[in-house]
């Protein structure tokens, strides 16, 4: 252990970690980060394959919104965002407006993903309160769902490591078993499937829906759950039980929002439009926090009266609508219009594809490959006949991640699932670099 390290460990409390743990594996001290990769203070690299957490977007370093922000740092850090304003989120705001699907025209700030949630939520009840349905009070969420960690966002979660503890402290929320397509138990391909899966959330609000205020849903994608990806039919099914019902649709699009699915927003595979969506992470290309609640008219009109009515929405964060952050946004947003990103993705998502069933073809532990857009994932397991996967007590992912580290490649796997979610900026040699190293350390691990 090196000096940095040593003071590390005095004094600093890593997130989602068991501090034990880096005892015989301490943090990695980085120094810079140039592209794709990585660069620790002795020199070593690491080819960033989870874009630090699923936030960074066009590498690190990145020298456009280096400038971007260095510009906006010349003329205003910060500034109080009520009754207060700024260019940076005037031209933000106005931007995700018209990229957003069509409906969603206010926006609302917030500082990171779950704060973004927790206002999506208080936004939605206080909604029904205050046109007439006092009743609804609930929210729904599917099973494995993760929408953050703070306590409102917990209780919309169906992580038990996350959450398990803090039950007493959660609120009531109801959970429909949701999409599960490696294991489906319809017996459904995903190419033809029509979600019949969807009878959960359908008898759910069948029965409960004078309760119910909001479904919340990760679009496609329930990254945290293992990066399990479902059709777009479910969400269409979706659209159509919550116009039924006077149900808020709330996407949470954080993890794959801003080109992660393939499009810009993963809700646009299916065609439809939420009554709410959260986005945050890849908003900023993962430079500064920062989130928004896009909502429709509908929802805005809700709370627009005089003052003494008390309908307004009361809800603030101190770094609300930070101008270096929206900077930041908007030169993202400038990257995707003028580099033709989400054109060029297309390859790239092609070449994981290809490499990675290249390297793994018939791998006697990988029960599936999964992909969508820029996340690919492999889902290991211990008998490929029945799926069943590995006892989380031998901590298989993450053995694969010590591995992987050591050769270069930060890997986060989630449980016994080892997925690709690269910055865009990666190449056809760094995918190939990253694939190789992934095999290597899950043939090391099991002894191939
Ligand atoms: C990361 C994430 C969140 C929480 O965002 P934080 O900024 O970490 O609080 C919420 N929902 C989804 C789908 C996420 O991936």
């Amino acid at each position: 252990m090196n000096e940095l390290q040593k003071k590390d460990l005095q004094y600093i409390w890593h997130p989602c970690s068991q501090m034990k743990d880096y005892e015989d594996f301490p943090p990695i001290v980085i120094e810079r980060g140039k592209g794709p990769y990585l660069i620790d203070v002795e020199g070593n690299s690491y080819l960033d394959a989870v874009s630090s957490w699923w936030v960074n977007l066009f590498g690190h370093s990145n020298e456009r919104i280096n400038q971007a922000l260095k510009r906006q740092l010349e003329k205003l850090e910060h500034v109080i965002f009520a009754n207060f304003s700024h260019e940076p989120a005037i031209e933000l705001a106005e931007r995700i407006v018209q990229i957003t699907p069509p409906g969603l025209n206010k926006v609302f700030f917030a500082d990171n993903g779950s704060s973004a949630v927790e206002a999506a939520l208080k936004l939605s009840f206080q909604y029904h309160q205050q046109t007439g349905n006092a009743k609804k009070t609930k929210f729904v969420a599917i099973t494995d769902a993760y929408h953050g960690e703070t306590l409102g966002s917990l209780s919309v979660g169906d992580i038990d490591l996350y959450s398990k503890i803090y039950k007493p402290l959660l609120l009531q929320t109801y959970k429909a078993k949701g999409p599960d397509c490696y294991r489906c138990p319809y017996g459904n391909e995903r190419d033809t499937c029509s979600a019949e899966c969807f009878e959960h959330m359908e008898k759910l609000a069948g029965k409960k829906h004078e309760e119910i205020c909001g479904v919340i849903i990760e679009p496609l994608i329930q990254c945290a759950a293992g990066m399990k990806i479902y059709p777009p039919v479910y969400l269409k099914k979706l659209r159509k039980l919550c116009d039924k019902y006077d149900i808020h649709f709330i996407a949470d699009e954080i993890a794959v929002g801003f080109g992660r699915t393939g499009k810009m927003f993963a809700c646009e595979h299916a065609g439809v439009s939420p009554d709410i969506m959260c986005l945050s992470k890849g908003i900023t290309a993962g430079y500064l926090p920062l989130s928004l609640v896009v909502v429709t008219d509908e929802i805005y009109d809700a709370f627009y009266c005089e003052y003494t009515e008390l309908k307004a929405f009361l809800h603030s964060h101190s770094y609300t609508g930070n101008p270096l952050a929206c900077a930041a946004a908007c030169e993202t947003l400038n990257i995707f219009e003028e580099e033709n990103v989400l054109e060029k993705n297309k390859e790239k998502s092609k070449l994981i594809s290809d490499i990675v069933r290249d390297a793994f073809d018939d791998h006697p532990y990988v029960g599936e490959f999964r992909q969508l857009g820029m996340v690919g994932a492999l889902e290991l397991v211990e008998d490929k006949e029945t799926g069943k996967g590995f006892d989380w007590k031998k901590r298989v992912g993450y053995q694969i991640y010590k591995i992987a580290v050591k050769k270069g490649v930060l890997l986060r796997p989630l449980g016994n699932v080892i997925y690709f979610m690269p910055p865009y900026v990666v190449e056809e040699k760094d995918i190939r670099f990253m694939v190789k190293i992934a095999c290597q350390s899950i043939n090391e691990y099991f002894g191939l």
